[in-house]
Formats: structure tokens, sequence, C-alpha cells
């Protein structure tokens, strides 16, 4: 990355940037063709930026960033980046995170107005009077949260270590586990705990991935894997369809799509079954060209994770917009509760 850095609010020209327009559902008006993504690249070095990816994003998107991943992994490099401006590819969460862990950068997202359904599913308010009716509770949040609400939470999880995070919990003490009703089902089934209370929170998205879908399939490819994603209406069928023997139970794999990267890279099998966003796919493509990749339901796109365009990311680049501000002292209570995941240790992956 280039020394020359150019504030975020710096506005770096392209020919392209002339050719952005607002529509109802984001910026457009450019094509991710050749001139787009040499420019993009030309931009971030100009803007001394480190492009980051969700696994969600468009092809386009997550073939230009510097790094693709969860958003957990994205907000760790984040940290540990060398450069001044950090450009965060996905939703507005995961933006925070991003800053929260990295409170001197600029952080950019190509449009603030994609959000999530899930963090969405909880306010700061709600928190805090579900808080009042346990006092003496330990409050648990997955990653997919605003930071008002990670500061106001005891210790973050990841669909990765959530068993391990409330395991490590004194048995006495009663568990607040929000926001994903169906990641807290899954957390109850394998500790166990009946003194843990879940909001009743979900990701339309995932939700509407449903058992009768993965039924179907499970049926018409009766030799694949199965990789499910635990924010998935369908994930208790998986395990059901194993337990029942409808589906080899070693086959059924419930990962975060970190965990399923990886699992891909290690996978013998020739398909895979894929609950949860479709955008996922692209890269487990990329990592096991070799298998043949199915997603489970192929509507199952997030409307707010297909906001970051490729015209939205050129604009965000040549304008130095839109930053991400998180106040100092959310930030810092925020911050605490990401910490203490980590210190239990597995963080593994966000979404
Ligand atoms: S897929 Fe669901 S949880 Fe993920 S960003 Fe979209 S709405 Fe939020």
């Amino acid at each position: 990355m280039t020394s020359a850095s150019a504030p975020a609010t710096t506005i770096l020209s392209s020919d392209l940037r002339e050719k952005v327009t607002r529509t109802a559902h984001g910026w457009d008006g450019v094509a991710p063709d050749e001139h787009w993504a040499a420019e993009i690249r030309r931009l971030a070095e100009e803007r001394d930026a480190t492009i980051l990816a969700h696994n969600y994003q468009v092809g386009p998107i997550q073939d230009i960033a510097h790094h693709v991943g969860d958003s957990l992994a994205l907000s760790r490099i984040a940290a540990s980046a060398d450069t001044e401006t950090i450009v965060f590819c996905g939703v507005h969460f995961m933006a925070e995170t991003a800053k929260i862990l990295s409170p001197d950068k600029t952080v950019l997202i190509p449009d603030a107005e994609a959000g999530c359904s899930l963090a969405d599913s909880i306010t700061e308010e709600q928190l805090r009077d579900w808080r009042s009716e346990h006092p003496g509770a330990v409050v648990v949040s997955y990653v997919n949260t605003t930071a008002a609400v990670k500061a106001l939470t005891d210790v973050c999880c990841t669909s990765s270590n959530a068993v391990d995070v409330v395991a490590s919990i004194d048995p006495d003490r009663e568990v607040l586990f929000l926001p994903d009703q169906f990641l807290g089902a899954h957390v109850r089934r394998e500790t166990g705990r009946e003194n843990m209370y879940v909001w009743a929170g979900e990701c339309h998205v995932h939700a509407g991935i449903n058992g009768k879908q993965l039924s179907d399939q499970a049926e018409a490819h009766p030799g694949a894997e199965l990789f499910v994603h635990p924010e998935c209406g369908c994930a208790t069928s998986a395990l059901y369809l194993a337990g029942e023997g409808a589906v080899e139970e070693d086959k059924v794999k419930i990962l975060s799509t970190g965990g399923m990267v990886d699992a891909a890279r290690a996978s013998g099998s020739s398909e895979v079954l894929v609950a949860t966003e479709i955008g996922m796919i692209h890269q487990l493509r990329k990592a096991a060209p070799e298998i043949d990749f199915l997603a489970v339901n192929e509507n199952a796109s997030c409307p707010y994770m297909k906001m970051i365009t490729p015209a939205a990311l050129l604009r965000c680049l040549t304008d130095g917009a839109d930053a991400v501000h998180v106040d100092p002292v959310t930030a810092e209570a925020a911050r605490g509760s990401v910490e203490r995941m980590i210190a239990i240790g597995n963080p593994g992956s966000g979404e």
C-alpha cells in the first residue's frame, strides 16, 4: 500500500464517477468490467485503503477485495491492516465491529443503508428492559448486533464458539442469549442448559431456508454432504434428518461461513448442499472447484448485502463515503464484550 494516504473526505477523481446514480435499491450505473476493476485498484491505492468483502457479497466485489471472509475474521484483519482506511463491503453492524476494533482507522462502508434484519431484531432499549427482568443474568450476544447492543453485553459469541461461550458460564447463573432464535436453540440443545432464555429474533433470509426444502434436496441428492449455517430455519431439520437416518449423520455439518470454506477444502464429496445465503457459493467454488455446490434455496439472497454494488464501491473510494462512526464510550464497552469472547478462545467465525 502507498504511504500517500487521502483523508476520508477527499474526493478522488474517476471517469466512472459521473455514471453512478442513486436508485430505490441503492447505488447503480456502473458495470463490473475490467475498467471498473482497474479504477477500484487505483483508487484503493490512492486512498491507502484495504478492501474487505464478506462471503455474501456479489462475485465481482469478492473478486476485487484484498480479503474475503466472515464478519469477525474481517474485523480482525481490519485491526491489523497497515492502511489508514478500511472499506468494509458488508452490512452496517460488521463495519461497526471493524471500527470498534480499529478506533484509530477511517472505516468506510459503500452504503450505510445496508442494514441487517437480525441485528435490527433487538434494540438497546429492549435489551435494557430484558436485563432488568433478569437481574444477575449473563448477557450473551451473537456478533450480528449493533454496537449499542454489544455495549450492554457481557460476552459476544460467534456461530463457531457460541456453545463454548455459554458452557463457560457458571451453571447457576441465568443466561440471556440474543438475538437469533435458531442459533439459540442449537446452543441450548448442545449444552442442555435450562436456565437460558433465547430472544425470538431471526434473519429473514436464513429463516426462509426451511426443513421441507432441505429434505427435498437431500432426497434428490442422496450422496451429497449438507453444509448448514446454524442461523437457518432448517438447522433443526438437518439434525432431525440425521437422527432419523434419512441422511448419514457424518454428512451433516453445522458450520459458520468461515467453517464452510475450511470444510469444502477438506471434503472428499462430489456434491454439497449449502444452506445459507447464496453469495457463499462463490467462495466455496473458488475453494474447491471440483465439488458441485448446490443452494438448498436459490432465492436465499440478502438484499442488504446486495446493496454493496460495483457503483457503491466506486463512489465509496472516490468520495470517502459512507464513514462509520461509533461514539468512544459505546465503542469501549462494546470492545470489552468482543475481547471477553476472544479470551474464552476459539472465536472462529461470525456469520
Ligand atoms: S443474511 Fe440475514 S443476518 Fe446476514 S446480513 Fe442479511 S439479514 Fe443480516
